[in-house]
């Protein structure tokens, strides 16, 4: 028979998001006497990702970053911009040593327990969660649940739904002759000219770089087109012909108006890609999981509700960003380059991080201003769904 044991809080996936969370549970002194529990049923081998984001100053992971840059550069056929990240520094670290950094930190709290379960079921039932595993059932005052969202991946077709789909290649060059000062934000002088589709560069050395072929678009391509794209950006822009492929890393990333807030309950509490924490517009989710999991502790702490949603204007500007890029795929280099170029980096690095003034947003809007944002304004008037 299953036996049943008891936690303050369950965290269902010690993925990105189940560790970000549990990582900000162990760092608060006020949750010490709290029993936590992080399951994972570890199904699929953890791949070694590289997960980039920019803050201010320093962070939490500066010991585990592979690198950090303060300049940019975006490329595009309208224009170049060099972009000033020494406010925000763009930081980039291996997902294996995020992973091995926070369980290391995790195991050394007595109150907190990780195990190995696959959970089949969580269900409320009175005063309790019931989290029904494989091994046992587990029970929690509150769970926080990081599974796939299987709502949305019925439904997500429903609403403005892109994917941000990638290959990325680690190249290890004969020749050191990459610029490492720098890293490549976008650059979109070699592309599929019906999408919105660009080529992402992190130089770690000046014979080792990531080089990522990246679409904004509705569905994944044939693996031979991101690879066609590589190597014709690395010939052509970095000039070289001489190099090794070490690693590589793909993925599908969603960009959706899916409000997947509306899919926690009182004491259910869905976190990660399942709780919408990756920013619609970018695709980007390590600096909103640290940062929706600081808020949902500061609202247990006040006895607020513990779903976190984007404020209201950024979850419109998206929308309306995201039906653009919809409905216009083939006009993201326009639009990035009109941003970018327009407005200092920090200002747009802050309306990113959802932190920025009014007085920002009317900028960035004024600077985007075009038909296609009035055509998609008029048509999130009247249509229920965007
Ligand atoms: C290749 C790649 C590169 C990326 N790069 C960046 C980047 O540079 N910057 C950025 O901000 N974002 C990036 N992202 C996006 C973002 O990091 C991911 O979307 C993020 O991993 C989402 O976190 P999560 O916790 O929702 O999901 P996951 O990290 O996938 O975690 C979910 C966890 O739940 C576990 N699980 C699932 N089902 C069960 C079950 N039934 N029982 C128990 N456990 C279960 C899984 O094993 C997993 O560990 C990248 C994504 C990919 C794929």
């Amino acid at each position: 028979m299953k036996t049943i044991s008891q936690f303050d809080y369950i965290i269902v996936g010690g993925g990105l998001s189940g560790l970000h969370l549990s990582y900000s549970f162990q760092n608060d002194n006020y949750f010490k006497n709290h029993k936590i529990l992080v399951i994972d049923n570890f199904k699929s081998k953890k791949e070694n990702n590289f997960f980039s984001f920019w803050e201010k100053g320093k962070g939490n992971w500066d010991s585990i970053l592979k690198s950090k840059w303060r300049s940019g550069k975006f490329f595009s056929n309208y224009g170049n911009v060099n972009m000033d990240f020494s406010n925000y520094n763009y930081k980039t670290l291996n997902s294996l040593d995020f992973f091995k950094f926070v369980r290391k930190k995790l195991e050394k709290k007595k109150q907190i327990k990780l195990i190995k379960d696959n959970i089949l079921k969580i269900r409320e039932d009175n005063e309790k969660v019931v989290v029904v595993g494989n091994k046992k059932n587990y029970y929690g005052k509150h769970v926080f649940d990081s599974r796939p969202n299987k709502k949305f991946i019925r439904e997500f077709n429903n609403y403005t739904t892109l994917k941000q789909h990638f290959l990325g290649w680690i190249i290890k060059t004969k020749e050191k002759k990459i610029n490492k000062k720098s890293f490549v934000f976008m650059d979109y002088r070699i592309k599929d000219k019906s999408s919105t589709a660009f080529t992402y560069v992190l130089p770690f050395k000046k014979n080792k770089a990531l080089i990522e072929h990246t679409y904004f678009s509705k569905n994944e391509c044939e693996k031979n087109v991101y690879e066609k794209y590589l190597m014709e950006y690395i010939e052509k822009f970095l000039k070289i012909s001489d190099y090794e492929i070490i690693e590589s890393e793909s993925g599908v990333i969603p960009m959706t108006s899916y409000p997947f807030y509306k899919d926690s309950s009182k004491k259910i509490t869905k976190i990660g890609s399942a709780g919408g924490w990756i920013k619609p517009s970018t695709g980007y989710s390590f600096y909103n999981c640290e940062k929706y999991s600081l808020k949902i502790l500061k609202n247990i702490k006040k006895g607020k509700s513990l779903t976190i949603t984007q404020k209201k204007k950024y979850m419109f500007l998206d929308k309306i960003l995201l039906g653009v890029l919809s409905q216009f795929n083939h006009k993201g280099d326009m639009i990035f380059y009109k941003m970018l170029n327009k407005n200092k980096t920090d200002r747009i690095l802050r309306f990113l991080n959802e932190e920025s003034s009014n007085i920002d947003d009317l900028k960035i809007i004024f600077s985007l201003r075009s038909i296609d944002f009035v055509k998609v304004f008029i048509q999130s008037l009247y249509k229920k769904i965007l």
